[in-house]
């Protein structure tokens, strides 16, 4: 069994104008001149600028007539989105010798999380400047890297030392970092929410932070506690790769804190049925049950047990949790619990090597 809350190490690389870099790449008299993907034609919309013609003021979206006019030598040049793809194999393929949990975002973007990883490296600055390296000397391409605790805070960063640069907030920069961002800049909060925001006052992080859970939940609905938790620099999305299932959860918040093990037991009777019914539903059955326990402070404690045998079965899966959850004392009362089962039968699970030598921790 084990316990843990361990600090992951998410990378998020985002490739510098992915399109317009390609089309240099494969047209070198393109190389150096301001150059837009897309259309010039009266309906036509720029998907991309290099950075000759960013200068001017050529952005992404803007119709191809104002950016023509911004820049009257811009050259069009139309989409290659097979070429795109196959390039973006590539990259991918650079990832995945770091590690298998890569979640691409779109052809040029995704985040990586390498807290435990094959090259047994312990320093997620030192995997993104090596990634890009690695981009550059293979496919001379450049890229960009945010790193840090979680998806929100590297997204954030990856834009900071853009182009061909990379920022890492390291965990106890991580609030300050958050603190002093506009809300605007925050993903997850859209141009209205953003708005809203500011016609309450709320400027920056630290604004978002003083403000009280229920007045969030109050004026902006469940995404009151998604904000709340984004102001502290919390972010728990893990990051999904390709989207083949590895493992099955559910789990719920309660109405108020619990506080008594008993309640939470009768809590994890409902869940465990849900989970029971999906691993059915889905035919297929795990071996490592997880219990996820989220104290009223936010923090989040997961406790594991792995069974010798696969499982599905409602019995063995609450006396699993219940055991899990006798098993240590509480740290608080508790806002939400979830059951995960992994392992399951269906897959196969990425191997990480070197685990041992990545225990100290590093940025
Ligand atoms: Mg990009």
């Amino acid at each position: 069994m084990t316990s843990q809350s361990q600090i992951r190490k998410i990378i998020h690389i985002d490739m510098d104008a992915f399109y317009a870099s390609v089309e240099q790449l494969d047209h070198p008299e393109l190389k150096n001149q301001p150059l837009a993907v897309g259309g010039s034609e009266k309906r036509g919309v720029v998907a991309a600028a290099s950075y000759e013609a960013r200068k001017f003021g050529v952005r992404s979206a803007m119709s191809g007539m104002q950016a023509k006019k911004l820049c009257p030598d811009l050259i069009f040049v139309k989409p290659r989105f097979d070429r795109y793809k196959e390039v973006s194999k590539k990259i991918r393929a650079i990832f995945n010798q770091y590690t298998d949990l890569v979640e691409p975002l779109s052809l040029d973007e995704a985040y990586l999380d390498v807290t435990l990883n094959k090259k047994g490296n312990p320093s997620a600055t030192l995997i993104a400047q090596e990634i890009r390296a690695q981009i550059f000397n293979e496919l001379n391409l450049k890229a960009s890297a945010g790193i840090s605790i979680n998806k929100f805070v590297a997204k954030i960063a990856s834009d900071f030392n853009k182009p061909n640069g990379q920022k890492t907030v390291a965990p106890e920069e991580v609030e300050s970092f958050v603190a002093s961002l506009d809300v605007r800049k925050f993903h997850g909060i859209g141009k209205v929410t953003a708005e809203k925001m500011y016609q309450m006052g709320i400027f920056t992080g630290v604004d978002l932070k003083n403000q009280s859970l229920a007045t969030l939940e109050d004026h902006f609905g469940k995404s009151g506690v998604r904000f709340y938790e984004l102001s502290r620099g919390i972010d728990h999305n893990p990051v999904i790769p390709d989207r083949i299932r590895k493992s099955l959860a559910a789990e719920h918040t309660f109405e108020n804190n619990l506080a008594s093990e008993i309640y939470m037991l009768e809590q994890l009777k409902g869940i465990t049925t849900e989970v029971s019914k999906r691993l059915k539903n889905q035919n297929t059955a795990g071996k490592t049950i997880t219990l996820k326990i989220k104290y009223s402070d936010f923090n989040i404690q997961t406790r594991s047990k792995t069974l010798d045998d696969y499982t599905l079965n409602y019995d063995v899966i609450y006396q699993t949790v219940k055991t899990l959850l006798l098993s240590n004392e509480l740290n608080n009362s508790v806002r939400l619990l979830g059951i995960s089962i992994s392992n399951l039968n269906n897959t196969t699970t990425p191997k990480n090597d070197n685990v041992s030598s990545q225990l100290s921790f590093k940025f």
